[in-house]
């Protein structure tokens, strides 16, 4: 028997989330690698599968947990054996498929990517999706040319797991990054991450004109809605949104006036389907560039049973940082 989070539909369509235990004739048989999750995190999906407040679990029971991290105990997999250290994010797993918030889960080993040489299970978890994310968007922003020359980064939900990450990795880099946040008193935070200054995020949330004054060269954006659109009107000519979340919401209420006028570029990001090699091309850059002590600032550490509890305080953007789960604790 293991610990386990378990979701289960209540007849009234809500979600009933319980911290219980599970055997392995439970877990899905459809996987090839059985693993020993060490850490996992609560992303902000996790806080949508757990609280059943958006339709993220489409099978149900499901173990929510779309990060896991720790070693192989059983694999039928020619690319896992028994001893090696694995980073799982996104592929559908608590979603879908049975995930990591649980001491033990059954996975497909196409999905999984080795732990980078000298990363701790802890610290991949402390990074997770939302810092695999940033790095993601990072990386987009570089490719379109983006250099720390071109000028001013825009972060937006800066003080959340992308955005604290993505300040840390962009100011690392030597780019200007401007911090967008609903809560002013973490503007030493994001100062201690590397952001140059500190915007109100409310200079963004609401509707806007089509253009504005020009100031971003890049923009990192985790919010969607009218920040978003609001983003990319204040973007330079030739500038770069990158776009993968929607903290404010889904719309993107905007007009083409700044693509066909200013060719501002509008960049999706997309973490759960992202090719293997893109994944741990990314994952390689974030065991160079997020340093221990940067990460440490950005981390809460959590027991398995808090994943509940902590659950709508992300949905409700109370969480700053990331929150690693010890899953044997
Ligand atoms: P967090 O909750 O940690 O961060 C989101 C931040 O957005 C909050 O901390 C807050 O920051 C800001 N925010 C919250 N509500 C609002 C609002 N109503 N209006 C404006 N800003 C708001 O979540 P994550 O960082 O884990 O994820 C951020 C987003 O990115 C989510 O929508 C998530 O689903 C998405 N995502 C997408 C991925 C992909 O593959 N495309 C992968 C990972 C995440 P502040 O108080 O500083 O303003």
């Amino acid at each position: 028997m293991f610990h386990a989070i378990l979701l289960n539909k209540n007849e009234d369509g809500t979600t009933k989330a319980e911290l219980t235990q599970l055997n392995d004739a439970q877990l899905p048989e459809d996987g090839d690698v059985t693993v020993a999750v060490d850490y996992s995190t609560i992303n902000y999906k996790d806080g949508l599968a757990i609280t059943g407040k958006s339709p993220v679990v489409r099978k149900w029971p499901m173990v929510p947990g779309i990060d896991g991290s720790g070693e192989v105990i059983a694999s039928t997999h020619p690319d896992w054996k028994v001893g090696d250290a694995f980073i799982l994010n996104g592929w559908g797993v608590g979603e879908i498929h049975m995930g990591c918030l649980s001491e033990r889960a059954k996975l497909k080993g196409d999905w999984l990517i080795p732990r980078p040489q000298g990363m701790s299970s802890r610290t991949a978890m402390a990074i997770g999706t939302a810092g695999y994310t940033a790095m993601l968007s990072v990386m987009a922003l570089a490719e379109q040319g983006v250099t720390p020359s071109s000028g001013e980064i825009l972060v937006t939900g800066a003080s959340g797991g992308v955005g604290s990450v993505a300040v840390a990795l962009l100011a690392a880099r030597g780019y200007q990054v401007v911090a967008s946040t609903g809560k002013l008193a973490e503007a030493d935070y994001l100062k201690s991450l590397g952001a140059k200054e500190v915007i109100d995020r409310v200079t963004l949330s609401e509707p806007g004109k089509p253009l504005q004054k020009e100031r971003w060269a890049g923009v990192v954006d985790s919010v969607g809605s009218h920040t978003l659109v609001n983003a990319v009107a204040q973007t330079r000519y030739s500038g770069v949104v990158t776009a993968c979340g929607l903290a404010q919401g889904m719309d993107f209420p905007a007009s083409v006036a700044p693509f066909i006028l200013r060719s501002v570029k509008l960049i999706g990001v997309d973490s759960v389907m992202a090719p293997k090699s893109r994944r741990i091309a990314a994952w390689d850059l974030l065991a160079k560039e997020l340093k221990a002590e940067t990460l440490a600032t950005i981390t809460h550490e959590i027991k398995l049973g808090d994943a509940l509890t902590w659950a709508p305080k992300i949905l409700a953007g109370q969480v700053r940082g990331r929150l690693v789960v010890n899953v044997k604790a």
